[in-house]
């Protein structure tokens, strides 16, 4: 095995600081590191001009600056969106998706390279689990992207833990790339502009809830029955419906935040007058709305998206029960790169 060097991304501030205090420089120098890194989003140490040339070859003999090969990059035909499939120093690989919409540049990443909780109608639940992401991998994602806008005088304005893999499974890498992402003195992403969106995984939403972040949760529901929910989404076994509400009433009752619930409609399977009523029985109270979505086709899944009379149909049913319901419209489907068709070879 190739020796592998300490990753920069996947340093916070403080060791960082350490290290260089070791080398001994002074405290000022790791900001001036730091702010050309996230603020000047330099490739790396080497292109950061003032600082000394000796530290910037120490930084480059010392860590790694990228893990993300950029293999595959394909764009939607109406432009709005692209794809990268990016490849990890290990062979494995994720994909990432910008999605440029009126004022906002929205960037879904990746947390893992596949995903272990196997959602049936799922392209990634579908090609199993790889390996969880560093905290690393999953900043440098934005920060690709990050460079990429600058050159058109553009900035990512939101971050949506929607790409491969299960946020929460991987909650401690996933947590510090947040809060790195976050931090003032770099990238200065706002905690308001993360959602983090989850299959539903109780213990971590209730540690999420404690941890007081203002960033976004989502929760994918999809289902508003148990016998249902198993069928579709096999971790429910583990934490059932009845369970996971009352995790959303503490998350609500702990934060005063809104939670956002997905729902993908499929034609004949969740897309019914019944699971309408029952869904607004189930999240009444909750302060939250609802996203609904027509599937996404993916290899693995003989479902069929659901028409828009249905759709129309299952939202009218939700607000005049008085839940907020929006009817998302599917992006970069023509290039795999909708909610749920990432995979990866
Ligand atoms: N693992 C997390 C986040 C990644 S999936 C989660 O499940 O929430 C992002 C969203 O895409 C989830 O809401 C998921 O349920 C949804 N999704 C998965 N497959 C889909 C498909 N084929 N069509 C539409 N949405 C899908
Ligand atoms: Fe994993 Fe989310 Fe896909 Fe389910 S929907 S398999 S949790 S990525």
């Amino acid at each position: 095995m190739i020796e592998s060097k300490p990753f920069f991304f996947d340093y916070d501030l403080i060791p960082l600081q350490e290290s260089l205090s070791q080398w001994g420089e002074p405290d000022f120098r790791v900001n001036q590191l730091w702010q050309g890194m996230y603020r000047g989003l330099k490739v790396d140490a080497a292109e950061i001009s003032n600082l000394p040339t000796s530290l910037r070859q120490k930084m480059i003999e010392h860590y790694d600056f990228s893990h993300l090969t950029p293999e595959v990059t394909q764009k939607s035909t109406d432009g709005s969106t692209r794809k990268i499939l990016f490849r990890l120093p290990d062979d494995h690989a994720v994909e990432t998706v910008l999605m440029r919409y009126k004022k906002r540049n929205t960037l879904c990443i990746s947390t893992q390279s596949g995903c272990a909780m196997g959602c049936v109608f799922c392209a990634t639940g579908q090609m199993g689990f790889q390996r969880n992401l560093s905290s690393g991998e999953i900043v440098e994602q934005v920060v690709f992207f990050a460079r990429e806008l600058k050159e058109s005088g553009q900035r990512i304005t939101n971050v949506v833990f929607m790409g491969m893999g299960e946020p929460l499974h991987n909650y401690e890498q996933t947590m510090s790339a947040l809060d790195r992402l976050n931090q003032k003195t770099g990238m200065g992403l706002g905690a308001r502009r993360f959602t983090i969106s989850t299959v539903g995984l109780i213990p971590e939403i209730l540690h999420f809830a404690d941890e007081h972040r203002q960033s976004n949760l989502a929760i994918s529901l999809h289902a508003a029955d148990d016998e249902l929910r198993n069928s579709i989404l096999p971790i429910n076994k583990k934490y059932p419906l009845n369970d996971l509400i009352d995790a959303c009433h503490e998350y609500n009752r702990k934060t005063k935040r809104r939670i956002t619930f997905e729902w993908a409609l499929i034609q004949d399977v969740n897309d019914s007058v019944e699971q309408a009523g029952k869904l607004s029985r189930l999240i009444r109270g909750l302060l939250c709305h609802v996203n609904v979505i027509p599937l996404n086709p993916t290899k693995g899944y003989s479902g069929q998206a659901t028409t828009k009379e249905r759709a129309r149909r299952f939202q009218t049913i939700l607000e005049r029960n008085g839940i907020p319901c929006t009817i998302r419209v599917r992006r970069g489907i023509d290039i795999q790169a909708g909610c749920g068709q990432l995979a990866a070879g």
